[in-house]
C-alpha cells in the first residue's frame, strides 16, 4: 500500500502550508480534503439549493463531478469541469461548508474518492478532519495539528492579505463557528485519532512544524 501521512486538525491550525511543504520534501502527492468540501458546497449554492435541507443537498450532490490535481507545489480543484480554486475561498462557500460537510451522503462520496486517489497514488499527504479516523485509519503516521485560536485567526487572515485587527477577528468568530458544528455533527466529527501525535504549531514556525513531521516520517 502507498505511504499515506495523514494531518487533521481545525482550521488555521497550519495543516495545508504544512502538508504542501512536507508532500513537496518527501515527493509525496499531497491531496486537500477540505477544498473537496468547499468545490461540493460551491456547486450545490450553484444548483440554487438551501444547504439547511440535507435531503436536498444528498440529491444535489450526487451527481457533482469533483476533480482533484495532486501536486503540492501546484494543487488544483475543479467542480463539474470548472476551476473552482478562487471562488472555494470566498466568503458565501465558507459560511456554508460546514452545513454541506454534515451530510452523511456528501462525506461517503467524498471519502470514496479519496480513497481512489491514495490506492493510485505512490504515497501521499492528507489534509483533513477525518484523515485518520475514517478515510485512512491504517496510515502509518497520524499527525493531529492544534494551535491558539488567535494564532488560527492571525495566519488566515495574514494569508487573505487582511491583518487589521477588526478581520483578524471576525475570522477567529467564523472559524470558532465552523470548530463548533465541524466537531459536533455525527457523522463523521473533529476528532483526533486515538493513534495521532498531537503537534501544537502556536509558536512554532511554518519549516519547524515541517521538519518535525519529516523527522516522524523518518523513523
Ligand atoms: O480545511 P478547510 O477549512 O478548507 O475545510 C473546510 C470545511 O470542510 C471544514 O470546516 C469542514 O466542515 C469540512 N471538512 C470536512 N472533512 C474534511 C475536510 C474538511 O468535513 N476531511
Amino acid at each position: 500500500p502507498p505511504a499515506v501521512i495523514a494531518l487533521d486538525g481545525p482550521s488555521g491550525s497550519g495543516k495545508s502550508s504544512t502538508a504542501r511543504g512536507v508532500a513537496t520534501r518527501l515527493g509525496l502527492a499531497y491531496l486537500d480534503t477540505g477544498a473537496m468540501y468547499r468545490a461540493m458546497t460551491w456547486a450545490v449554492l450553484e444548483r440554487g439549493v438551501d444547504v439547511e435541507d440535507a435531503a436536498a443537498v444528498a440529491a444535489a450532490a450526487a451527481d457533482v463531478v469533483i476533480v482533484s490535481g495532486t501536486d503540492p507545489q501546484a494543487p488544483t480543484i475543479e467542480a463539474d469541469g470548472v476551476d473552482v480554486s478562487g471562488p472555494i475561498r470566498s466568503q458565501r462557500v465558507t459560511d456554508a461548508v460546514s452545513q454541506v460537510s454534515r451530510v452523511p451522503e456528501v462525506r461517503q462520496r467524498l471519502v470514496d474518492l479519496q480513497r481512489d486517489i491514495i490506492a493510485a497514488s505512490d504515497g501521499i499527504v492528507l489534509e483533513g478532519r477525518d484523515i485518520g479516523t475514517v478515510v485512512a485509519p491504517d496510515a502509518p503516521l497520524k499527525l493531529y495539528l492544534v494551535a491558539d485560536t488567535a494564532a488560527r485567526a492571525a495566519r488566515r487572515a495574514a494569508e487573505e492579505g487582511r491583518s487589521e485587527a477588526a478581520h483578524v477577528e471576525a475570522t477567529a468568530a467564523s472559524l470558532q463557528r465552523r470548530d463548533a458544528i465541524d466537531s459536533s455533527r455525527t457523522a463523521s466529527p473533529l476528532a483526533k485519532a486515538a493513534d495521532a501525535l498531537e503537534l501544537d504549531t502556536t509558536h512554532l514556525t511554518l519549516d519547524e512544524v515541517v521538519d518535525e513531521v519529516v523527522r516522524l516520517a523518518a523513523k
